[in-house]
């Protein structure tokens, strides 16, 4: 059943006051992109990866239109879900420019956000689709396309500094819910966390306590991806069944 939140407008006024005082990660921008993008240190220039960096360059001389740049984080600045995926889709995120937004792997994601009162449309197509999240954040372990989708373990590990960021105020302002889409996603915010892998094992519906915040929790879902939905290793009702868990947890 659909969940009754804020109203859009009274959400972005409350976004816009808080965003004024976080200038200290915030580069020179639009208010819009303030409003949906931006409060850790940006990543659009970073090229700390020398492999994805030389990537990119291939793939913009391939596809000029793409953003073909590191990802930002899209959705509220201080929500109490914060999704964190994998890295962007070749013809997803990495074209649009937003996370999860024109490819397969956003279908079921924002169906469900839909459903469950997160966002303001149940389909993400393209950045500029005036669609918004309710209380919701989205953001990737990695935030530049990988070659077949995988990055290796050093370029998690570079890249984690930007999610221990998003984490780190994500939890300073009463962020609740963490859900990891996949094992890397699961592993990428223990490890932003600084937290012991072995303490705390990935598996789809699992829910973990987090010493971080007040009450951070930690859910675990299969990726979105076609493959797995398309398989049925993620079934609609399956990552329902999550969601239905975080929205009994965060509106008690
Ligand atoms: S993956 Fe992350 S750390 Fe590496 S270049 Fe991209 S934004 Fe920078």
């Amino acid at each position: 059943m659909a969940h009754v939140r804020k109203s859009p407008e009274v959400m972005q006024s409350h976004i816009f006051n808080e965003t004024t005082i976080i200038n200290e990660f915030t580069s020179p921008m639009t208010k819009d992109s303030v409003l949906h993008s931006c409060r850790v240190p940006d990543v659009l220039d970073c090229q700390q990866c020398q492999r994805l960096a030389g990537f990119l360059q291939s793939v913009r001389t391939q596809h000029p239109s793409y953003h073909a740049r590191p990802v930002s984080a899209f959705g509220e600045n201080w929500p109490k879900l914060l999704i964190v995926g994998l890295a962007p889709g070749m013809h997803g995120a990495n074209r649009t420019g937003r996370p999860f937004t024109g490819d397969y792997a956003g279908i079921l994601l924002y169906q469900t956000l839909h459903k469950f009162g997160f966002s303001t449309q149940p389909e993400s197509i393209a950045a500029d689709d005036d669609l918004r999240l309710i209380g919701c954040r989205i953001t990737n372990a990695v935030k530049c396309l990988p070659p077949e989708n995988k990055p290796t373990p050093q370029e998690i590990k570079q890249c984690n500094q930007y999610l221990a960021a998003e984490l780190k105020l994500f939890a300073e302002h009463d962020g609740a819910a963490v859900l990891a889409l996949g094992t890397v996603a699961h592993q990428a915010v223990l490890m932003g966390l600084q937290l012991k892998m072995k303490n705390y094992p990935f598996a789809h519906g699992a829910v973990h306590d987090l010493p971080a915040g007040d009450g951070l929790r930690l859910y675990d879902s299969y990726h979105c991806s076609r493959y797995n939905t398309q398989t049925k290793r993620l079934t609609t009702a399956m990552f329902e069944q999550v969601f239905t868990r975080i929205i009994a947890d965060i509106e008690p």
